[in-house]
């Protein structure tokens, strides 16, 4: 055990070397992170990101391409062999098709490496060739975040905290009296384990759908390459004075540890340990749309998520990171496409008092954050409409479900988040002076000129927060 810490910490020193410069010419590397709940946009972002910085006319906020400085982007193999590569072609084909469609979203980490060829600024720009920067991008669902708070909870705290929520909600009925009847259980087969798992899975999904964030174990949902396998296939129980040692509750404690060991703390040490920068992508209009306990549920799930970034915050991420910390962190709310251009800034003020609100929570300081609303591809056009003698102000798009083109009133957000915010905190039923809609819209068909990227809002300005410092 301890030399295998030993030789964890051995193999990250070297890491962390090699991590900061590539190959022989010393290249440097930023590591960026891209993550968020399922859905929140992450596939469409790096897609569209990716595809702006190769083409970069719609990017005149990135500092370094309207100086003129950028002279070129490739896309480069990665550095790490074992890892998936972000399908980019296949997902720029998608938003990109004469009859577009939304690519498929994340489901396990992937990585790509964008290599990027700058002139430095300056006086002394002039001097020298161009330099080599690569942008190593690594996308993982934020499900997998966290998990990190399990390494610090027994079998018998996690189980008492999920079922403490469970039992306050109906989605988790049908997996409660799954758990009622295998309690005290002394001898198991597997289909106990697995009925008990595939009854803890479907209360999972059902809360999902719900809208609630504190989905436990991260990989239950999003499994990767690790379906089916026993330390995938566990659930929570109540907690048992002496537990049989052969009986199910010792298995499924058992199970709960192999997970800690064999899944969270290898994606921690592999991917995230080594990350230097971060954007977290929101989907904070369809939790505004879902109500104040939507609202509240995406606040905490902020402030777990940046309580993950914290320095010190866990003894085996300290011992990975070894002082090492990320230091930019970028909250967007995506598909901000959703609202006419006047609300933006409404939103964006909801996201940054979320920000603070999550920085307060989780004690955070060090790195710098940032709050912005952002659409990764525009899918819709504004539209002034007369509604009863009176201009109200929306969006246009192709509907998901039909394929007609439909206007969209999302609703006026407030000038004062608190207007959220408060009813949020205290779990009121429903907005009391509100109503919010939203609407899934599908891709726009494109017509890009020459040097121009997919449609986006904000982009330019969330890569610039993110790398323009290193351009
Ligand atoms: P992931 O699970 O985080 O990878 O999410 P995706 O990137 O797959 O996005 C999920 C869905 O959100 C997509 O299928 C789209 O329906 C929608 N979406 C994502 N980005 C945008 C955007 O910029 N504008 C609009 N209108 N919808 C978006």
């Amino acid at each position: 055990m301890v030399i295998g810490t030993l030789a964890d910490e051995v193999t990250r020193r070297a890491e962390a070397v090699g991590d900061r410069i590539s190959g022989a010419f010393f290249e440097p590397v930023i590591r960026l992170g891209v993550t968020g709940l399922a859905r929140a946009g992450k596939t469409v972002f790096i897609t569209s990101l990716v595809a702006n910085l190769m083409d970069r006319a719609r990017m005149p906020q990135l500092v370094a391409q309207a100086d003129g400085r950028i002279v070129a982007a490739y896309l480069q193999p990665q550095p790490d062999d074992t890892v998936p590569r972000f399908d980019y072609e296949n997902h720029l084909a998608a938003i990109t098709a004469a009859e577009p469609f939304w690519p498929e979203s994340t489901r396990t980490v992937s990585e790509l490496r964008l290599s990027l060829k700058v002139r430095s600024g300056g006086l002394l720009g002039g001097f020298g060739g161009p330099r080599t920067l690569h942008l190593d991008i690594v996308d993982y669902p934020g499900e997998w975040l966290l998990d990190l708070g399990l390494l610090e909870k027994s079998y018998a705290q996690w189980s008492a905290d999920v079922l403490d929520w469970a039992d306050r909600r109906a989605e988790a009925r049908d997996f409660l009296a799954v758990a009622e009847a295998a309690a005290g259980q002394t001898t198991w087969e597997e289909p106990d384990a697995r009925a008990l798992a595939d009854a803890y899975k479907a209360y999972l999904r059902a809360a999902r759908d719900a809208g609630h964030a504190d989905i436990t174990p991260g990989r239950f949902l999003l499994p990767g390459e690790m379906e089916g396998s026993p330390a995938l296939t566990f659930a929570p129980l109540r907690p048992e004075d002496a537990p049989a040692r052969k009986g199910l509750w010792r298995e499924m404690e058992r199970r709960y540890e192999a997970y800690k060991d064999r899944v969270v703390k290898p994606f921690f040490r592999d991917h995230f340990a080594r990350i230097d920068r971060q954007v977290v992508l929101v989907d904070a209009l369809s939790a505004i749309h879902g109500g104040p306990p939507a609202v509240e549920e995406l606040r905490r799930a902020m402030a777990d998520i940046l309580g993950a970034f914290r320095p010190g915050r866990n003894r085996f991420l300290s011992s990975l990171l070894m002082g090492k910390r990320v230091e930019k962190i970028l909250f967007a709310a995506t598909k901000a496409d959703h609202l006419h251009h006047t609300q933006h800034g409404r939103l964006t003020a909801i996201m940054e008092a979320l920000l603070r609100d999550a920085v307060d929570r989780a004690s955070f300081a060090g790195a710098d954050t940032a709050a912005m609303s952002i659409a990764a591809l525009r899918a819709t056009v504004e539209e002034t409409v007369n509604h009863g003698g009176h201009p109200v102000d929306c969006v246009r798009g192709r509907l998901l479900t039909t394929g007609k083109q439909a206007a969209l009133y999302p609703g006026e957000l407030p000038e004062d988040p608190k207007r959220l915010l408060n009813p949020a905190r205290s779990l009121a039923e429903g907005w009391l002076d509100a109503d919010y809609n939203v609407m899934a819209f599908a891709p726009a068909p494109l017509r890009l000129k020459p040097g121009e990227g997919p449609p986006h809002i904000r982009l330019d300005r969330a890569a610039q927060f993110l790398i323009g410092d290193r351009l």
